[in-house]
């Protein structure tokens, strides 16, 4: 994937462990959300009449990015089944996953972008597209398709482009490069130029009915579910948001994926305000999964990780899991005890990270 900033300039993403993933329920996998289903055979169907433009419409909250991104995805694969779900396995996905597919493009406000949750301190993010953003696709486009001639830029959303990016991508909608789809995100179509939207075609994402947010948001582990939907304004991924502790345990998980790389002391100053036996739940349900992962191939609590998590625990011994688990047990238990919550907390990341890099 090619993530294009602010500056037009091209640095390989970072990859979307945002929201990876977060279509899937339980551990049935699925590449969109249960109110979805419509929408996605609708865009199966156009497959087979490649689009030069798509805007996805609908609520805030609902969805439509992460359907955009794995519609992406399954357009990209090599081997997507009969449901169009992208395999996971090929080259391709393997790319998609690790956000360095060369056919890739998302262009979203710097405000959006993972990137700008680690930016400077002090620094407000952009939340417009700019038009060097948009002008930073003459390159991409002009590389050629490395698979099958598809290519795929999303823009999300897409009324933050200003109306100098605006008028620079209705100039591509205009000429699509060959093969090139563009997948407009948008909550607020009605700001976008009548002539980009003339040139895509529009499809409406529903708003789940209430109970089958409910339902959805129960089995994310969304405690009091229906008071949570109502607070979000009925937008379930809002609500899901929302929860607290989600955005730390985010930035855990984006941590602890990379052991050699994690940042015990920052990370520790991150979390010190989460419960502390919070905080090692969630790192038992990772290890829990990298155990999992490695003796039975699937996983429970990080669904679509599977390539993530296999790769990480290649070297690692059954026996050291095995140890990690443990000790997080009694880790648990000196949780409730501790006194010294930022201490505490960079003992169990120094002993999680010597553990994954125990050879
Ligand atoms: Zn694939």
């Amino acid at each position: 994937m090619i993530v294009l900033n602010d500056d037009g300039e091209q640095k390989p993403g970072k990859g979307i462990s945002r929201l990876k993933n977060s279509a899937s329920t339980g551990s049935e996998r699925s590449d969109f959300y249960p109110w979805q289903k419509h929408n996605w055979e609708h865009l199966q169907a156009l497959r087979k009449r490649p689009q030069h433009g798509l805007l996805l419409k609908g609520n805030k909250g609902i969805g439509k990015f992460d359907l955009a991104i794995n519609y992406a995805r399954s357009l990209l694969c090599q081997h997507p089944d009969e449901a169009g779900f992208a395999c996971r396995q090929c080259p391709s996905c393997h790319w998609f996953e690790q956000g360095t597919h060369p056919d890739f493009c998302l262009i979203q406000s710097e405000a959006l972008s993972v990137e700008a949750e680690e930016g400077e301190p002090g620094k407000k993010p952009s939340k417009q597209i700019s038009v060097d953003q948009i002008r930073g696709l003459a390159d991409f486009a002009g590389m050629s398709a490395h698979q099958g001639g598809r290519r795929v830029v999303v823009i999300h959303p897409a009324e933050a482009m200003n109306s100098n990016a605006a008028n620079a991508l209705l100039k591509n909608l205009e000429e699509p490069p060959p093969g090139m789809l563009f997948i407009l995100v948008s909550h607020k179509p009605q700001q976008l130029l009548p002539t980009i939207l003339s040139r895509c075609l529009s499809i409406n994402l529903p708003s789940p009915d209430t109970k089958s947010a409910v339902h959805w948001l129960a089995e994310q582990g969304v405690e009091n579910p229906a008071a949570v939907l109502a607070a979000s304004g009925f937008a379930p991924l809002q609500a899901v948001v929302q929860q607290p502790g989600f955005e730390e345990r985010a930035k855990l998980l984006r941590a602890v994926r990379q052991p050699a790389a994690l940042d015990v002391y920052a990370l520790a100053e991150t979390l010190q305000k989460t419960e502390q036996v919070v905080v090692v739940q969630w790192l038992q349900q990772w290890t829990y999964d990298l155990n999992r992962i490695k003796l039975a191939g699937t996983l429970r609590y990080h669904p679509g990780e599977e390539i993530v998590m296999g790769k990480l625990v290649e070297s690692i011994a059954p026996l050291t899991l095995a140890r990690l688990q443990n000790y997080l047990l009694s880790a648990k238990r000196e949780a409730q005890h501790t006194l010294n919550p930022r201490l505490f907390l960079e003992s169990l990341l120094l002993t999680y990270r010597q553990f994954m890099l125990e050879r």
